[in-house]
């Protein structure tokens, strides 16, 4: 760990010394102490029996459903890791909950954007916020990490959730459309430091420039995006004034309002202000608070337009009153909305339904909705996301032990006594696993090829 001390980069250490709250002896002490800290956040549309819970657990504090282990286990030998029951994600980000409720109505229905969400913490967190009827584009610019977002999106069971895969300009054609955007912007890094000691490597006084030019590029082509009284969250898991306040001086510069947020005195969260203008900003230093490093501002947009102006389009095509008689066997029909999508059925929710032939038109649509599955010859061919979704309804299931659950989660043929013949739910701790089809004879695993366990 003395490694480590040596490899801080003394131009970091130097830039952070007339920054607020940056404590230079206790900032070393902290990243060569070998000190980690784990944390997990749990889905609130899912109810298990936490295998990895224990009572005494100390929660974050500025989380709901945040909590912290006090030993990092193989969360990829935990079915219930599979089946989204929880998130693995670093405390200091999960102050991102505070923003969303000190700032914004959780209880309208919103439009909210997350500009740059792989591989997904974020926006798992942002979709346990807010209602069922609201709707979350959760973008990805890059081609395989949208992938791991569409993965961690399904298994969290989100229903209200459209993940797209574009470039932030490419949001200029949906103009004030979004009542809330985040941004949790690419940068530097040095605020995982303690967890990745090899991003030191590529830290440099340039990079963190050119972070800031693209901070500022990928703002100012989304923010049109945004309406006019919109929510604009910023954050970043860098230490560098021009990657933080100095981004929050040039955003209130452009007409934005810093909206300060509530911390209590002993999360040891440090405000801080801009130079000229005094936009506020939160630092979270990992000798002052259980997480890692990170930097979070809000603000109000006041140009533009309330709303958009575009009159209600809708080119999806129905899924016909047959394919519903039949999908009705697997799924609650109350409240949504069943669309074709190629040869599947979609489930939305009103936020989805309503927007989702705009959001085609505009931009890449990876996944809308609950993927219900496809009807083949008046037979029902349910979908994973079926599997991980709150809307199944009370299908056959077969409950397993963790040694099954996780031979299903790998891929083997299983084999055990059940009753059912057809689509059958592998539940694990009353959990959804994914299907099975029981034959008689017996079992095919449909768990998707691409998400089983390796090696293990
Ligand atoms: N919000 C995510 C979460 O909580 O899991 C982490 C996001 S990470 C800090 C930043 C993301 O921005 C990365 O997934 C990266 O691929 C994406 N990104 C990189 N360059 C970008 C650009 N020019 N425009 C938009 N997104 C970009």
């Amino acid at each position: 760990m003395s490694q480590l001390k040596n490899k801080l980069p003394p131009d970091l250490l130097k830039s952070l010394h007339q920054v607020k709250g940056f404590d230079e002896k206790a900032f070393i002490e902290m990243h060569t102490s070998g000190n980690q800290v784990t944390s997990i956040r749990l889905n609130p549309a899912k109810h298990a029996t936490f295998s990895i819970l224990h009572p005494t657990l100390q929660r974050v504090p500025w989380s709901t459903e945040g909590y912290y282990l006090t030993e990092r286990p193989s969360f990829t030998l935990d079915p219930l890791f599979h089946a989204g029951v929880y998130y693995v994600q670093e405390a200091s980000s999960m102050f991102l909950e505070q923003a969303l409720r000190q700032t914004a109505d959780l209880n309208q229905p919103l439009r909210i954007l997350d500009l740059c969400a792989a591989p997904g913490g974020k926006s798992t967190l942002i979709q346990s916020l807010i209602s069922e009827d609201s709707l979350l584009v959760s973008n990805e610019v890059n081609k395989s990490r949208v992938n791991i977002l569409a993965e961690n999106l399904t298994k969290w069971g989100a229903g209200n959730v459209v993940v797209t895969n574009n470039q932030p300009k490419d949001f200029q054609r949906l103009k004030e459309f979004f009542d809330v955007m985040v941004v949790d912007a690419p940068c530097s890094g040095s605020g995982l430091f303690r967890k990745d000691v090899d991003a030191i490597d590529h830290w440099s006084l340039d990079s963190v420039e050119m972070c800031a030019r693209r901070q500022k590029d990928i703002l100012a082509d989304a923010l049109d995006a945004l309406k006019r009284d919109g929510i604009l969250i910023y954050s970043t898991c860098s230490y560098s004034i021009s990657e933080n306040e100095e981004i929050a001086e040039w955003l209130v510069g452009l007409g934005y309002a810093s909206l300060p947020l509530q911390v209590e005195n002993d999360w040891g969260i440090v405000e801080t202000l801009s130079t000229n203008v005094s936009a506020k900003g939160y630092r979270f230093y990992p000798d002052k608070i259980k997480g890692e490093g990170f930097f979070i501002s809000a603000f109000r947009k006041t140009s533009g337009d309330q709303s958009d102006s575009r009159p209600p389009k809708n080119k999806l095509q129905s899924a016909s009153p047959k394919e519903l008689l039949i999908a009705s066997e697997f799924i609650e029909v109350k409240d949504l909305h069943f669309v074709k999508w190629g040869e599947h059925i979609l489930a939305l929710t009103s936020g989805v339904f309503s927007t989702l032939s705009l959001l085609q038109s505009a931009l890449y649509v990876k996944k809308g909705g609950v993927n219900v599955g496809s009807v083949i010859r008046e037979e029902m061919i349910p979908h994973h996301e079926l599997a991980m979704s709150n809307w199944l309804t009370k299908v056959p299931a077969i409950h397993v032990d963790e040694s099954t659950a996780l031979n299903f989660l790998r891929r083997k043929d299983i084999q055990i006594e059940s009753y059912a013949r057809g689509w059958v739910l592998v539940k694990y701790k009353d959990t959804a696993l994914g299907w099975i089809k029981n034959m008689g004879n017996r079992m095919n695993n449909y768990y998707p090829k691409e998400w089983r366990i390796l090696n293990k």
